[in-house]
């Protein structure tokens, strides 16, 4: 029996007038997280994609790779039978004997209406079969084996085991966002949960270097690459900010530094996001988790561009952000010790609501234009 991948994917089936094109591009996708075992044919037949597992993949790798491609609702290694009963019986029992169980079920799913059962008499006909041939009892609820039976187009599937995956849209259909990423637990988390909703992901990090350490980059690039691997590679801008930083302690309160180190970052970022032709950004901020995330603050620094903020985690809690970052094998990473730029300076209390008034005044004489633009200049582009 020949084995295949088959792979099903939910969401994108609802979207009317653009499903070709999520399917055009989660065909795309797949082909490329597939890339390292060749170029691997994908059918796609009713509402399904089909791939030819080739003996010589590693299919933990497999399983891996495709566990990444959003837009995939689940996906099974199946056992190619064919379109009739009789064989579809003598194929299952055979597969079965290399299994250990007691309780069984069948599922059968049936896309061709043009087979000649039901599959409730699909599923009724094999269960008796396997009850009288095997000897193994039924259990509905909670078998120690779930027999599928797939039945669409020209072809009968058989599978036990079903790999649920993530869901969303295929990277790509939302085009490209601009992630302020810091070597935290939240923006890797929410530049994923973005990828999830379709969009590629470009990030910017601001680095305070020398007065941080070298590690912290080096950490930022690590989490660059790990999202990479959902999308097809990743670009990183690193953008030097000490000088941004030493100019704004000189210049602003004290209890409003980090609402302008925000306020410059987001207009580097906007002025990336112009030279990539992106229309939003993402950041990692949760309402109320530290100072600069009160609505007071949130306000007033995005208040700084003109651009949508996309923020994901806004109503999640620390502990479901986390749940996420170990999912998606960014935590460990982020939780290395490290020194963040904004770490830099800070004062014992700083503000929590920020007057825009005060902000406006500041910023009315002060030509940081010229500084801004230096600094993108000096931005580093790293491509994984
Ligand atoms: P994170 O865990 O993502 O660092 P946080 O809870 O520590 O978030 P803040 O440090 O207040 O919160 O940062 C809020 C958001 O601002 C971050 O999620 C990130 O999107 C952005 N940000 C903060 N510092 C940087 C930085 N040095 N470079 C790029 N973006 C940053
Ligand atoms: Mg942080």
């Amino acid at each position: 029996m020949q084995k295949y991948l088959l792979i099903h994917y939910g969401e994108i089936a609802l979207k009317g007038g653009n499903r070709q094109f999520f399917e055009k591009r989660l065909m795309e996708n797949i082909q490329m997280a597939l890339l390292e075992f060749g170029n691997v044919g994908l059918k796609h037949i009713q509402g399904r994609i089909i791939v030819k597992i080739e003996d010589k993949w590693d299919l933990d790798k497999v399983r891996e790779k495709l566990l990444k491609v959003f837009g995939i609702e689940y996906f099974a290694m199946a056992w190619n039978s064919d379109l009739n009963l009789e064989k579809i019986s003598q194929d299952l029992l055979v597969l079965l004997k290399e299994q250990k169980f007691k309780s069984f079920r069948i599922t059968t799913r049936r896309a061709n209406k043009e087979f000649a059962l039901t599959s409730q008499q699909i599923s009724e006909q094999l269960g008796e079969l396997v009850m009288t041939k095997l000897k193994k009892k039924v259990n509905l609820h909670e078998p120690d084996i779930n027999c599928r039976i797939d039945i669409f187009g020209k072809f009968a599937f058989i599978y036990f085991e079903k790999i649920i995956c993530r869901g969303g849209l295929p990277v790509g259909v939302s085009g490209n966002l601009l992630c302020l990423i810091s070597g935290g637990i939240d923006s890797p988390v929410a530049a994923n949960l973005m990828q999830k909703r379709g969009a590629n992901i470009v990030f910017v990090n601001f680095d305070a270097y020398p007065a941080t350490p070298k590690e912290n980059q080096e950490k930022v690039k690590d989490l660059a690459k790990v999202l990479a691997e959902y999308q097809n590679g990743s670009k990183l801008y690193l953008v030097p900010f000490l000088a941004i930083q030493q100019e704004v302690i000189k210049i602003v309160p004290e209890d409003y530094r980090v609402i302008f180190y925000r306020r410059m970052m987001l207009r580097i970022a906007k002025m990336i996001a112009q030279k990539e032709n992106i229309l939003a950004l993402v950041t990692g901020d949760s309402l109320g988790q530290v100072a600069s995330q009160t609505v007071e603050n949130i306000s007033a620094i995005s208040q700084a561009i003109d651009l949508p903020i996309f923020r994901p985690l806004i109503g999640f809690n620390k502990e479901e952000i986390i749940t996420i970052a170990r999912q998606i094998e960014t935590y460990e990473l982020s939780a290395q010790p490290f020194a963040d730029c904004c770490s830099l300076y800070v004062p014992q209390h700083p503000v929590t609501r920020a007057d825009l008034n005060l902000i406006k005044d500041t910023e009315k004489n002060w030509n940081f234009q010229v500084l801004l633009a230096k600094t993108l200049e000096m931005a580093v582009i790293i491509k994984q």
